[in-house]
């Protein structure tokens, strides 16, 4: 068993994600190139050659041996990481807590004061976080979304239905989910989003994934590394 099964990676204040369950390896990438050339069935990783042909493969766009891993992950993230994660539609499968059936935790992202920053002058939807540590903002966001919890409490108490009451929770609230993928649609996930245009947040969870995806497939991981 893959000694990464169940190990939490914590990204932000209160998030994670955690492997689940995985099948397949750097084994299964060779073994499904392999039946190409009606190769004999290999059931051992032999170095030298199978960095070579995986290394070939990912550089020349043979793609489809990659889908051979399987994995299913846990995340626990900001309603905003949850619903940029979601875009990602091909090769991927998810299942996601129901504030309908379930209460909301009072669980949300507050972004440390260096990482707030300031409107990016050159990325219309980014940040520039070189120069300004802002105090006063990262307080601001917590009261706010302490209040949005306090009027949702008292939503539930006054028996507003959940799917209702949850209108007034902000964005940032922790949402948690299941995704099951495979190795090339999170390589093709982490190429969009451990990335600088993408969201900053977003991307802390893309690098634990590569953690992930490099403990399950770390031939096919370097070579990913090198042309993303
Ligand atoms: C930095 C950044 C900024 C972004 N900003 C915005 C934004 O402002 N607004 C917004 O709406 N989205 C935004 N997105 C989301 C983006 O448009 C994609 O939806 C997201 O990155 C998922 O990429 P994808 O479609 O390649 O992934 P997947 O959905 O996993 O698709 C994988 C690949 O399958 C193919 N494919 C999938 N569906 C189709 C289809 N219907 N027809 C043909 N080919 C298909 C494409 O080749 C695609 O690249 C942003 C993404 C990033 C990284």
């Amino acid at each position: 068993m893959n000694e990464m099964i169940g190990k939490e990676f914590p990204v932000l204040d209160h998030g994670f994600i955690r492997l689940v369950d995985h099948m397949g390896g750097d084994l299964s990438i060779v073994r499904a190139a392999r039946v190409s050339y009606n190769a004999a069935w290999r059931t051992g990783i032999d170095e030298k050659s199978d960095e070579r042909l995986i290394h070939y493969l990912w550089e020349n766009g043979h793609t489809t041996p990659f889908e051979a891993v399987t994995f299913t992950i846990e995340v626990m993230a900001p309603i905003f990481v949850i619903r940029q994660w979601h875009r990602h539609r091909i090769g991927w499968s998810y299942n996601e807590l129901s504030g309908r059936y379930k209460e909301m935790e009072e669980k949300y992202y507050v972004p440390k004061p260096e990482h707030i920053g300031t409107q990016s002058k050159i990325n219309k939807q980014g940040r520039d976080t070189s120069r300004y540590v802002d105090v006063v903002a990262s307080g601001k966001i917590h009261s706010t979304c302490a209040e949005a919890f306090v009027s949702y409490r008292q939503l539930l108490a006054r028996n507003v239905p959940r799917e209702v009451a949850r209108m007034v929770l902000p964005v940032s609230t922790y949402s948690h989910m299941f995704a099951t993928t495979n190795l090339l649609a999170a390589m093709r996930f982490m190429t969009l989003r451990h990335h600088e245009p993408a969201q900053l947040e977003i991307q802390w969870y893309s690098m634990a994934l590569q953690h992930i995806c490099s403990g399950i497939a770390p031939i096919a991981m370097t070579a990913w590394g090198e042309n993303k």
